[in-house]
């Protein structure tokens, strides 16, 4: 096995709305989601041991990029020598960005290439068992995903041009307990309002409109329940809107904050503004395959 490396970009929603709760307990969704250049780095080489191993500096407990290549082994029937997997995060951990499905989906691709198998669908199966946000990790880009998160309808991309400051806040929020407290303040949407904001999604993501952006449905379902639990993303907020962005929304289910700056110049924005907001970055989207495995440097 020679060494590969790969970026295990981030997720930013660009907007999320939030249904009614189906009858397998799960959310109903609609949301689109855009992979960052805010990644981070995973790379797999032999294992020193004689057992597969992941070495993930920051986080505790099991690592879902472990449990992707146990999966992969299980269903693929890859029996290539044991494996060491390296991941240096730069996305927040916990932090509604959905590190932990990018680290595992950039696992499996880097699986998928050190076994020579290149079966887009047994990837996208396999991902599909690990966590509702893998899948659509797996490929990158701009994506609509509905159901609860598991139908997937990738966009063309590039959409229109923007920048992101991330903000990290520090706490961490599961994403169950922000659903949760969604159901107890009853932000959720009924069927009928979850259907008008997909039709209007719809509208705005087709060729050759992809206006999501300036459309006025940036948005996030997610974001009162989040407050409630996490007031300091508030500070944050205020933060973000000081620096000029366009948009200022909490990412995924939260702590993270993001400011959104538009158009052609809004990642040269987003970078000149990074140095007013304490702990912030600088990123922009990345398009689909951006996460494809390579050789390791030497
Ligand atoms: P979710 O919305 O699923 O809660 P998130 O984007 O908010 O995800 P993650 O960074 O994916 O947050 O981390 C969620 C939890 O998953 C963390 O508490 C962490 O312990 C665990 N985890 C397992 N593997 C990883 C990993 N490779 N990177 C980050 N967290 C991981």
């Amino acid at each position: 096995m020679t060494a590969l490396v790969a970026l295990a970009p981030a997720k930013v929603n660009l907007c999320l709305f939030v249904g009614p709760v189906r009858a397998d307990g799960r959310h109903e969704l609609v949301t689109v989601f855009d992979t960052l250049d805010l990644a981070d780095d995973v790379r797999l080489e032999p294992a020193a041991d004689s057992h597969d191993e992941v070495v993930c500096p920051g986080v505790e407990g099991p690592n879902l990029a472990r449990a992707a290549l146990h999966a992969w082994r299980a269903r693929s029937g890859w029996d290539g020598a044991p494996a060491r997997l390296t991941i240096t995060k730069r996305i927040p951990v916990a932090g509604g960005m959905a590190g932990g499905s990018a680290d595992a989906a950039a696992a499996l691709r880097l699986a998928a290439a050190a076994a020579g198998i290149d079966d887009p669908a047994l990837l996208e199966e396999i991902a599909g068992g690990l966590g509702a946000d893998v899948p659509a990790q797996v490929r990158g880009g701009r994506v609509l995903a509905t159901g609860a998160g598991e139908i997937l309808r990738p966009l063309p991309g590039p959409g229109e041009p923007y920048g992101v400051l991330v903000v990290p806040v520090e706490a961490r929020l599961s994403a169950g307990a922000v659903y949760a407290e969604a159901d107890r303040l009853g932000t959720v949407r009924d069927a009928e309002g979850l259907a008008a904001a997909r039709g209007a999604v719809e509208e705005e993501v087709g060729i050759p409109a992809p206006g999501l952006l300036a459309s006025g449905l940036v948005a996030n379902d997610l974001e009162v329940p989040a407050r409630v639990l996490c007031p300091a993303i508030d500070g944050a907020l205020e933060r973000v809107r000081a620096a000029g962005a366009d948009h200022a929304l909490v990412a995924g289910s939260g702590p993270t904050v993001l400011g959104l700056f538009l158009g052609a110049d809004g990642p040269r924005r987003a970078r000149a503004a990074a140095p007013s907001v304490p702990g912030a970055l600088a990123a922009a989207p990345l398009p689909a395959g951006a996460g494809a495995p390579r050789p390791a440097p030497a």
